[in-house]
């Protein structure tokens, strides 16, 4: 029973767009009346095939209100066209008698809902308004999902630092959703790296009006729709003359642009034109990390080359100086053996600075050998503080020669590994004539020899240690360590230098290591002995007091 439409005052305004299609006029004008009286725009169209023109040319509609009988298409007909011109439109069936069948024929559809006739004003008011609730949620949803894609394509895309593939990757996001047919990507230079157009897929040319609607959008700092003349781009030699150009910019700077050619419709598709510029947001950002990251890349590799020449002049010096050297050392101990008075001692001067030439010499193939790999242990059972004690008496005439106390702690059991023995000696030895060399004459100088479980040595190197390298203990840790403490009253080390101590031909700049000379190499060395039998070495040290270098190896 069809009643007569409620009086406009009497009901809530709605907005929307709405077409009804029905071939019965009487039916038509009704739910016209009752629709446009709670505040809707309707449109109408007496048979499916006026419908769809009236979608095509009126759209975009919210939603079609269709008979289900009408002469030509039916109404679930044009519900499948009226989705395929605008997905997002909602669809109500009016049908004289619903049965299951006609119920699966409309989900199939997309229809929102159906109404049975006769119905009532009220019922058709609420069928309308229920369709169009459900489409607002399912744009929600899209909307959703497109920036869960973003979302996705954002993360994408920062995860990648090669300016290429980044470049490939923004434009396939880019087309992926404003389906342009031909891709552009124009990124500025940087120090390192020539400006570039990046063009998707392989067939597309730019032209110089694409340049132009580039360099437009990126003055205008926003989206630009470009309508050309004459074409944006070729694409197989085919012109393309529709563009969305689309700036990049990363911390306020413009680092490029964007520019999509192809069909007017699909770059100006909902949304597309929104995601673009998030997606150009994202971009530049990518661009800049990217750019930054190819420069540090150019830095490290021009480090790793200055690093490759040192180890190449190491190679060569030690190589080349070893064969004079030893001429040089035979004839001058020869000298020194058969002569007497003056003579002897000058070829004692002469055989002193010979063997620091060779000590410095040693050093350099200890490195050179390090670098290729080539130093080998010959680990042996040993009593650690057996060692220590040979290290400790090579050097004592030199700690009295400055008038140092060079004293020893030592456990009252043997503590037995298995080491490198002369290598041991040599990082030992190290330590205690840097001890010898960097504390003034009168000072202290005192060796232990101590076993700690690896959580005290954890912690102990945690508190003191200001080089967080030294930090990283190597391997799976042991459960007990040995450790050589070599302890000072010296001129100690500032807090700021005392990891750089340990890189090669690293000196501290002071007078006094000015005065003792020097290579730099000692503790490198020691570092790098330490490490190849699986133990480590750190400095605790305070300027003017002192300092403690520990060197620790693994117990079994
Ligand atoms: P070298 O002793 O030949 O200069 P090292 O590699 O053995 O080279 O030592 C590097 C620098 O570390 C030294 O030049 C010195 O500045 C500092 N250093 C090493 N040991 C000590 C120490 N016991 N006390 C103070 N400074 C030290």
């Amino acid at each position: 029973m069809i009643q007569e439409p409620l009086a406009p005052s009497s009901v809530t305004a709605n907005s929307g767009r709405v077409l009804i299609a029905d071939d019965d006029a009487t039916m038509s004008s009704f739910c016209a009346r009752a629709l446009s009286a709670t505040g809707y725009t309707v449109v109408t169209a007496a048979e499916a095939e006026a419908a769809i023109t009236t979608l095509q040319t009126q759209g975009p509609f919210d939603l079609l209100l269709a008979d289900i009988r009408m002469p030509g298409r039916s109404g679930l007909e044009l519900a499948q066209i009226a989705r395929e011109i605008d997905p997002a439109i909602a669809v109500v069936i009016m049908t004289g008698h619903s049965t299951v069948d006609t119920l699966h024929a409309s989900v199939r559809r997309g229809v929102a809902d159906y109404l049975t006739k006769p119905f009532e004003v009220e019922e058709l008011r609420l069928v309308v308004e229920q369709a169009l609730h459900k489409r607002s949620l399912l744009q929600e949803s899209l909307r959703v999902r497109a920036l869960e894609e973003l979302l996705r394509s954002s993360e994408a895309i920062n995860a990648i630092l090669d300016r290429n593939q980044l470049a490939r990757e923004i434009i396939a996001h880019a087309r992926a959703h404003a389906p342009g047919e031909a891709g552009f990507l124009f990124v500025a230079g940087s120090d390192h790296l020539p400006p570039r157009v990046f063009a998707e897929p392989a067939g597309a040319a730019i032209q110089p009006a694409g340049r132009e609607a580039v360099a437009q959008s990126i003055r205008a700092g926003r989206p630009l729709p470009v309508a050309s003349a004459g074409p944006l781009a070729l694409l197989e030699a085919r012109p393309l003359t529709y563009g969305l150009a689309v700036p990049l910019r990363a911390h306020g700077a413009a680092i490029g642009a964007l520019l999509l050619c192809g069909a007017e419709d699909a770059l100006n598709a909902p949304g597309a034109s929104e995601f673009l510029a998030l997606l150009a947001n994202q971009a530049g950002n990518a661009l800049h990390n990217a750019q930054l990251y190819s420069q540090l890349d150019a830095a490290y590799n021009s480090l790793r080359e200055l690093d490759r020449l040192k180890s190449e002049f190491i190679a060569i010096a030690s190589h080349e100086l070893r064969s004079p050297l030893s001429i040089v050392l035979g004839y001058a101990r020869m000298v020194h053996d058969r002569s007497s008075g003056d003579l002897r001692e000058y070829a004692q001067r002469l055989l002193t600075g010979a063997e620091r030439i060779k000590a410095i010499v040693n050093d350099l193939l200890h490195l050179r050998d390090f670098d290729r790999k080539q130093t080998t242990l010959t680990l042996e059972r040993s009593a650690l503080d057996a060692l220590v004690r040979q290290a400790v008496e090579r050097l004592i005439p030199a700690a009295q020669q400055k008038g140092q106390d060079l004293s020893t702690n030592l456990p009252p059991e043997p503590v037995i590994l298995d080491v490198d023995r002369e290598k041991f000696l040599l990082v030992t030895g190290n330590l205690i004539e840097n001890a010898i060399k960097f504390t003034p004459p009168g000072g202290r100088i005192h060796v232990e020899v101590v076993c700690w479980p690896h959580e005290r040595l954890a912690a102990e190197i945690a508190r003191a240690v200001a080089n967080p390298t030294m930090r990283r203990l190597a391997g799976a840790a042991p459960a007990h360590w040995a450790l050589v403490r070599v302890k000072d009253t010296g001129i100690g080390i500032p807090r700021e230098q005392q990891g750089r101590i340990f890189e090669r031909f690293y000196q501290v700049a002071s007078s006094l290591t000015r005065e003792q000379g020097g290579t730099g190499l000692g503790l490198a060395i020691v570092c790098d002995l330490a490490a190849l039998q699986g133990g480590l070495v750190w400095v605790e040290s305070e300027e003017g007091r002192g300092s403690i270098f520990s060197f620790a190896l693994p117990l079994p």
